[in-house]
């Protein structure tokens, strides 16, 4: 059984784009229609592969948008002069098909089951974002208290992606936001990148940290924020092992 449910996540197949929504004016969302899909977990990625014309294929990964039983979402920033992104931000349309495989990853999950059941720190650069947004929505749908704080570093506030869904945290969330190019007039929230000292005045104490009952961190991004976030935290004393991180790339500073 467990030869045929890793074939399974290995396997390509096709997928057909369901819907497409714009997050913002370089991100969309794309809910897709996979008919072999065994389920996911929070924190979870797919890849996707693009054949063009000639035969040259394009593989990528993307994290998975939804919760855990919602329908796989996957939302997309658009890189100028990215080779797949444009594709799937502007091209795409709904009906469309394109070939995934997953779910893939099973480190920076998060389950919800009662080993998880200390404090969430989340902290995203730009559409780093989009992983912790599916475990938010699980620990909604678990009914699960932890709480949860989320720091999301964004170049301006158009550029914050979930903004509508962001803006109404269940109980026990908070979302903090820095702005690091651009506030809006009377903005008085943090407006530059991320620091240790942010880090200090956001974070969980990691007192007692070092244990299963400390808080767990969760941090996504470019490389460079991941590794700088992670550094901080490890810094203030959380344990590395309690910091958990997946890197998107060398894709910007947000
Ligand atoms: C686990 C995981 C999850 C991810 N999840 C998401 C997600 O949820 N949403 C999301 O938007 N992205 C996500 N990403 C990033 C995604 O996989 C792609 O890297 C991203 O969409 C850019 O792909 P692209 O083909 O458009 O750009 P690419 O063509 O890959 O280019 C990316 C950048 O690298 C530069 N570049 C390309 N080739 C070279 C070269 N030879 N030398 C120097 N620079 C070069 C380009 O100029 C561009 O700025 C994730 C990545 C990983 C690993």
């Amino acid at each position: 059984m467990a030869g045929t449910a890793v074939r399974g996540r290995l396997t390509w197949q096709t997928a057909t784009v369901a819907t497409v929504t714009d997050e913002t004016l370089a991100v969309r969302t794309l809910v897709l229609a996979i008919p072999d899909w065994g389920g996911h977990r929070a924190g979870q990625h797919l890849d996707i592969r693009l054949t063009g014309d000639d035969g040259y294929q394009a593989e990528r990964s993307y994290s998975i948008a939804s919760a855990p039983g919602e329908p796989v979402a996957i939302t997309v920033e658009r890189l100028e002069d990215g080779e797949v992104s444009p594709y799937l931000t502007q091209d795409v349309l709904a009906g469309d098909e394109i070939e995934v495989r997953g779910p893939i990853g099973g480190y920076f999950v998060w389950d919800g089951a009662a080993a998880d059941s200390v404090p969430l720190l989340l902290a995203a650069g730009g559409s780093g974002v989009v992983p912790l947004r599916a475990i938010l929505r699980h620990r909604c749908r678990v009914g699960s208290s932890v709480p949860v704080r989320l720091l999301y570093s964004a170049r301006s506030q158009a550029e914050v992606i979930y903004r509508s869904e962001l803006s109404a945290p269940a109980d026990d969330v908070q979302v903090i936001y820095t702005l690091t190019r651009q506030q809006p007039a009377g903005w008085t929230g943090y407006a530059r990148r991320v620091d240790q000292q942010m880090m200090a005045e956001v974070a969980w104490p990691a007192s007692g940290a070092s244990g299963a009952s400390g808080p767990l961190a969760y941090v996504c991004g470019p490389t460079n924020f991941v590794e700088a976030v992670a550094a901080d935290l490890v810094a203030l004393g959380y344990p590395p092992q309690r910091v958990k991180t997946e890197r998107f790339g060398a894709t910007g500073t947000p």
